[in-house]
Parts: C-alpha cells; sequence; structure tokens
C-alpha cells in the first residue's frame, strides 16, 4: 500500500473558456480520478499557484503563455511535473521550455485511462523524489502493516483499544501517530546511537543542508545539545569563556563539565534590552587580563588556553553577530567555540543573515577551531518539541576526534528514541532545502509589513498629538544614499540589504553606544514592540505603559507574545506568520489604546486581579494603573538598579560545580534574600526580564556586588506594592514569612 495517497493532493488546471467542447468534456474525463483546481487566466494562474504551496502537478494548455508560466513555475519549484496539453506534438515548443516540462500529452490519442495513468505515475515519482529519507521510509514501514513483538509495548496502538481511556488516546492521536511509533528492533530505520541507516542518512543530509562538517540529532532538547558540546570538549579545571546571557543549560554544562567559568558582559540599553558583548572582549589581550586577574587560578592553571567559549547567537531580541568578525577577533586564542543558536536555525536559509550565523561559509580563509552550533529545530523550524540538532565545523588545524565526542552524545541519548522526532527534524530539513530561501523572503517580507504597518500608525496617531506603540527598529535607513524613514524604503530594498539592519553609531536608533562597524545586525523577523513610558535614550515620558500591563490584556484577548521586558515586549515572526494574525495583533494593540484613553474601569479589563486584590485596584481605571505603575517604576529606580545589578559579575567563591556539590551534599539553607548579604549562592539565580543571571552558584555577594541584592528586594517590593505582578525568578521562590510579609527567598551554602 502506498504511503502517501497521491491522488488527494491538488493538480493546477490552466483552461481555457474559449476551447471546443470536445476537449473540455475529453478533459473531464481524463482528470475525473484528479483533485483538482481549474483556473482560465494567466492572472488567475498565477494568484492560485502562489498561495497554494503543495500541488502535486501542473497541467497547461500549449498556448502563447505556455513559455511564462513554465518559467513563472520553475523560479519557484524545480521538480513539480508540467504536463502541456497539445492536439499537434511538441514542435512548436521552446528546446529550453521542452526540456523544463514533464509530459506532453494530445487528449484525443491513446485512450483516456493510459494518458490518466501517465499523470499519476508523474506525481508519483515526483512525490516519491521529494520525500525525506528518513521520513519516507518511515511512513513505507508503517504502510506494511507487520505485527510488531517489540516495544514499545502499545504495539503500533492496540494496546489503547483494550480500555475507554485508551480509546481516548488512540482517537485522538489518530492511527498513524500509534503505528509509526516503533523502536530500535526495526532495524530497516537504522539507528540513532549507533549512527547507521535511514537516521545516519537523514543526519549526514542535515549537515549538507546547514554546511556542517557533521550533525547529531538530539531528541531531548537544545538543553541537552548545549551538554553533549561541553561534555564532549572540556573537562575538570578547564577554563571557560561565558557569555552571561546564557541559557541555563549552559550553567548545568559547567556543572558536569567542572570547568572554571570567566564571563563576558552584554552590554544593555536604555530600554533594558540585551545588546552584543564588546568585539575586543574576544582579543588576546581582554582574555589574558581576565584569566590573570581570576584569583581563583592557580599560576599553573593561568597558563592553561581557553578550552570553550560560549556565546549566544542570536541574542532574544534578535542581535545577530558577524561571526567571521569574531574569528578574526580570538585568531584562535580558544580552543572551541560554541554558538548557541537555539532561536536561529533558519539563518542559513537567507542572504540577509550572510556571515552571521555559526556555520557560514563564507570564511573559508580565517583558521579556526572547532565549531559547534545548537540549533533548536523545534522552536522555529518545523521540528517536533525537543527534537534539536547539534552542528560541528571542524577547526581548519585541531580536528575533533568524533569516536570520543560519541562517548559524549551517548551519555544522552535514550536507547528507546522516539521516531516521530527524527521524522520531524528529517522532515524540517528537508522543508528548508526544499524552499527554505522563498519561506524566508516570504517571513521576512511579511515582518517588514508589519514594521512599516507599526510605524505608519505611530505617525498618524502623532499628527493628532496622539500616543501608539513603535517598533525597536531604525527610523531612517539608508537608501540610495539618503536617510529614507524605513517605512517608505521599498520592501525589496529592506529584504536584500543587510546593511538596512546593521547597527552601528551615527544611527542610534538601538540604543548601544559605541557599536563596533559591520558586527551586528538586528534579524528582520524578531519583533521588539515598545510602549510609551521610556525612550532609547533612557528619558521617561509622561504617560507610559509597562509592558507586564500590555501582556495581561493581549493575552487575555487571545494574543500571546514571546517575552515581557520592563516597557518592551516581544514578537516572534515565525514561517507562517499570516497577515490576518498580523491585524489580530494590530488589532488589539488598538483596542488597549481606546481602554487606556477611555480609561476603562480595570474591573472590567482584569476581573480577576481586581476581584482577588480589590482593597488595590478597585475604582482604578486602566490608565489609572497604567500611570501608577510607571510613577512607581520610576520612583523606585527599578530600572537603574537592574541595570547596575548586570553589570557586575560576583566573587566566584566557587565554581558551579563545586557550589553543585555542596547543595547535593545537603550542606544549604534557604534564607530570605535580605539576609543574602556576604554569603555564597548554592543555585543559578535568573530573573525574567531580562533573562540573565544575576548570580552563579558559588558566586559570593559582598559589598561590591550588593546591586544585586538591591535589585533583587526592589523586585520583591514591587510584588508587594502590585500584588498578581508576580515575576519569574529562577533560583528564587517567595512565600508568607511567618510576620505576614511576602519575600523572596533563595538557596545559600552554609557558612
Ligand atoms: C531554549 C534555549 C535553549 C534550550 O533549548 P531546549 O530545546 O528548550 O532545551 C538553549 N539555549 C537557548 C539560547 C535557548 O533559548
Amino acid at each position: 500500500m502506498k504511503s502517501v495517497d497521491y491522488l488527494n493532493w491538488s493538480l493546477l488546471v490552466f483552461h481555457e473558456l474559449d476551447s471546443t467542447y470536445e476537449s473540455s468534456k475529453q478533459l473531464d474525463i481524463l482528470l475525473e480520478s484528479f483533485t483538482t483546481s481549474f483556473v482560465d487566466n494567466e492572472t488567475d494562474f498565477k494568484r492560485v499557484y502562489m498561495s497554494n504551496k503543495t500541488l502535486s502537478g501542473i497541467i497547461l494548455n500549449s498556448n502563447e503563455n505556455l513559455e511564462e508560466l513554465v518559467k513563472f513555475v520553475r523560479k519557484t519549484n524545480p521538480k513539480i511535473p508540467i504536463v502541456v496539453l497539445t492536439e499537434n506534438g511538441s514542435s512548436n515548443i521552446p528546446l529550453q521550455i521542452l526540456n523544463s516540462i514533464n509530459l506532453v500529452i494530445n487528449i484525443f490519442e491513446d485512450s483516456i485511462s493510459f494518458l490518466a495513468g501517465q499523470i499519476e505515475l508523474e506525481i508519483e515519482r515526483y512525490l516519491e523524489a521529494i520525500k525525506p529519507v528518513f521520513f519516507g521510509k518511515l511512513m513505507d514501514y508503517t504502510q506494511k502493516f507487520k505485527y510488531p513483538w517489540h516495544t514499545p509495548g502499545h504495539a503500533g496502538g492496540l494496546m489503547f483499544m483494550t480500555n475507554p481511556i485508551g480509546k481516548m488516546m488512540f482517537d485522538f492521536y489518530g492511527e498513524n501517530t500509534l503505528r509509526s511509533d516503533l523502536s530500535i528492533s526495526v532495524p530497516e530505520l537504522g539507528s540513532l546511537l549507533d549512527d547507521e541507516g535511514p537516521v545516519k542518512d537523514a543526519e549526514s543530509n542535515s549537515a549538507r543542508v546547514f554546511s556542517a562538517d557533521k550533525t547529531y540529532y538530539i531528541l531531548n532538547g537544545t538543553s541537552s545539545v548545549n551538554q553533549v558540546i561541553w561534555k564532549g570538549r572540556v573537562t575538570k579545571d578547564n577554563l571557560a569563556f561565558v557569555d552571561r546571557n546564557c541559557h541555563k543549560s549552559l550553567n548545568y554544562g559547567m556543572v558536569i563539565t567542572e570547568a572554571i567559568p570567566m564571563y563576558m558582559i552584554p552590554r544593555r540599553n536604555s530600554l533594558g534590552i540585551i545588546g552584543p558583548v564588546k568585539l575586543n572582549e574576544f582579543t588576546k589581550e581582554y582574555i589574558n587580563k581576565i584569566i590573570e586577574d581570576n584569583s581563583k587560578l592557580t599560576d599553573e592553571q593561568k597558563k592553561q588556553k581557553i578550552k570553550m567559549s560560549a556565546l549566544t547567537n542570536s541574542t532574544y531580541d534578535g542581535l545577530c553577530y558577524n561571526v567571521n568578525k569574531i574569528k578574526e577577533t580570538l585568531n584562535n586564542n580558544v580552543e572551541n567555540l560554541h554558538f548557541d543558536e537555539a532561536w536561529y536555525a533558519y539563518a542559513k536559509f537567507h542572504p540577509i543573515y550572510k556571515d552571521h550565523y555559526a556555520m557560514t561559509e563564507s570564511d573559508n580563509f580565517i583558521e579556526h577551531p572547532p565549531i559547534f552550533a545548537s540549533h533548536s529545530t523545534h522552536k522555529l523550524l518545523g521540528a517536533f518539541s525537543q527534537a534539536s540538532m547539534l552542528h560541528v565545523k571542524d577547526g581548519t588545524k585541531d580536528k575533533v576526534d568524533f569516536v570520543v565526542f560519541d562517548e559524549a552524545y551517548l551519555m544522552y541519548g535514550s536507547t528507546s528514541p522516539q521516531y516521530s522526532m527524527i521524522a520531524s527534524l528529517d522532515v524540517s530539513t528537508a522543508m528548508m532545502d526544499f524552499s527554505g530561501k522563498e519561506l524566508m523572503n516570504e517571513t521576512i517580507l511579511n515582518a517588514i509589513h508589519f514594521r512599516k504597518r507599526i510605524a505608519k500608525l505611530n505617525k498618524e496617531y502623532a499628527s493628532f498629538n496622539q500616543w501608539f506603540f513603535s517598533l525597536w527598529q531604525p527610523e531612517k535607513v539608508l537608501y540610495n544614499g539618503i536617510l529614507t524613514n524605513f517605512e517608505d524604503v521599498p520592501d525589496k530594498y529592506l529584504l536584500e540589504n543587510q546593511s538596512c539592519w546593521t547597527l552601528d553609531t551615527d544611527n542610534n536608533w538601538h540604543g548601544f553606544n559605541d557599536i563596533e562597524k559591520n558586527y551586528v545586525m538586528l534579524d528582520p523577523i524578531k519583533l521588539t514592540l515598545k510602549c510609551p513610558g521610556l525612550k532609547v535614550n533612557g528619558e521617561y515620558e509622561d504617560i507610559g505603559i509597562p509592558a507586564s500591563i500590555l501582556s495581561n490584556y493581549i493575552i487575555d484577548r487571545g494574543v500571546v507574545n514571546e517575552k515581557t521586558d520592563t516597557y518592551s515586549l516581544l514578537f516572534l515572526h515565525s514561517i507562517g506568520t499570516t497577515i490576518t494574525k498580523q491585524e489580530a495583533l494590530i488589532k488589539v494593540l488598538m483596542d488597549f489604546k481606546k481602554d487606556f484613553d477611555k480609561n476603562t474601569p480595570l474591573v472590567e479589563i482584569f476581573p480577576d486581579l481586581v476581584n482577588s486584590y480589590p482593597e488595590k485596584y478597585s475604582n482604578k481605571g486602566l490608565k489609572d494603573h497604567c500611570l501608577d505603575m510607571h510613577k512607581y517604576i520610576i520612583e523606585s529606580k527599578l530600572l537603574e538598579l537592574m541595570d547596575k545589578a548586570f553589570q557586575i559579575i560576583p566573587k566566584q567563591e566557587l565554581t558551579p560545580a563545586e557550589a553543585s556539590r555542596e547543595v547535593f551534599r545537603g550542606n544549604i539553607e534557604h534564607v530570605p534574600v535580605k539576609d543574602c548579604m556576604n554569603r555564597v549562592a548554592g543555585v543559578i539565580v535568573v530573573p525574567y526580564p531580562p533573562g540573565i543571571p544575576v548570580l552563579m552558584g558559588g558566586e559570593k555577594i559582598d559589598e561590591n556586588s550588593k546591586s544585586i541584592l538591591d535589585f533583587l528586594l526592589a523586585r520583591e517590593e514591587f510584588e508587594r506594592v502590585f500584588p498578581g505582578y508576580f515575576s519569574d525568578i529562577h533560583g528564587v521562590e517567595a512565600f508568607i514569612d511567618n510576620d505576614g510579609v511576602r519575600r523572596f527567598h533563595t538557596m545559600v551554602i552554609k557558612n
């Protein structure tokens, strides 16, 4: 049985209305068994073709438009079958066109069922040819209806049919999901851990598509990818140089490897957005200095080179590094380079990101150590949750011993991998290989459309002296040598010129001072929406809308953002985001504006909040509420405190591994944050926003790093003043103490 139901896929048929009755009738009979969309003019043809990305084939009349239509189709799809209907053979068809079509048929010759069979064969060949290697085999195997006498024990779903609860699962997930949940007992599909067969072929294909020398599929998330990279390359007492803006899994990477970390400190702007690490932090002089200044290291340890250097690329707010610049600056003074590109697996597929991703290829002359990239394929490409990839580009001189590295991989692999997850990685790869550039083009164009919409709305409101939201993006772009308003620059120019998105000091829309030339760019598809209240230069405005209020408002109306800072929110514009989805966001922003301007009673907007804390919020309107919080943020200096807290790396009393050992020995106590002076943190403490650790396990709070306590205590106070706005701080728990006061507590090591 076939695993793909070819006849269910739609054929696009171009057929003029003025055709003869006989030919129309004959065509109807020919296409009886197919699913079809008919069009009768060129404009409709192009529109339907562009809006239907899953056609199985094209049928065209041999008419004067033929040449143009074939070229139009081939521009985006080199493989889709094109069938040409003609009554007088192919003699009128130019050679170049003839070479790019699949079949020429005369519907009045041969038998109709024979011709239909020919068309079906072309469709079948096409869909077989584009089937991804592992997923294709998995589908085929599932259609063989074998009796499984092996794990998983639900045996293709049969177990679920023995019980009403199981039947719910069976009905919900569907038979294919369950029948394709196989296990390593199926030799035809290869093996993830032994790196064999179709799984290996899929990984090799991913390596080719993502420009890596070797790719590993990892099924427990990029959290594990990061740990595999570290485990495979770093060991006890090695020196590591780590972006302080790192995901918490890197902290665990340091714990398991027992590395000794030193940190790069990313810049922050006045909005609290995390910026790039300074380029000079990658120089030999800088690195030597931080090693020299580290009192924890013995003289012997100070002689070592940095074993692993890890950087988050892009940052959450969409700042992407020019990787070639970093390689040149590092000039081989670290032994391994790790880019955590969890949010950024698509960069390879569009030239706008040229040179700004780890696996970039345009640097063949720059010497570099082995480079590792972590991709959460599930975050912005199409893999199932937890399905990630680890890519390696080998060093120009230092080579990775992959037999050794595999040992680290095996430590994190299950012996019962989920095959649908492998298939989803294979499919994501094949999708990007097939039409990655086109998909990214559309995604970026859509994001540009949205960016222009907000910029225009902002100006329209401003012309009535009214406020509106804006986006964190260049207000003006150098277009044909002239600084031009962003919204007036043609889409195509913004789509094709990286320079529009590159940060520099002269055009300081971003709020970072002293940005190095050609070093970082803003990713067009990461949208940071700015609320009124705080300007990029750090000045407060009279009207202020704290982002957490807006975020609660939009969530209640079914629009969910990725991240909420103090006066800004992040929206991800991923592949498949439609104009309709954008309009829903614009509508809810406009609704918010109306409710704010009318000062709509808060009880109508956040009834649960008001009912939970009536003494605090009843009799308030939305505007009162925003302005109260805005005023409080200004007066309590919350942002200034946050800024100071993140400029400081506290003294490292213990390494993350040593601290972790104390934690598991039970040598810790839970104390209120207010009593943490001169104490050593047991675990990493990460406040969201901004999602950067203020404390790593083993770091000590002392007079020098007191601003970290001040900031945490200011957050604690904020939550007492604005109950219901409870923040998420990893490593900190809030509870009511015996005196009835709600306080933050954290885990410190016993003195
Ligand atoms: C999400 C994320 C991770 C972890 O990825 P998972 O696939 O969720 O485990 C690692 N690094 C960064 C920068 C991330 O954003």
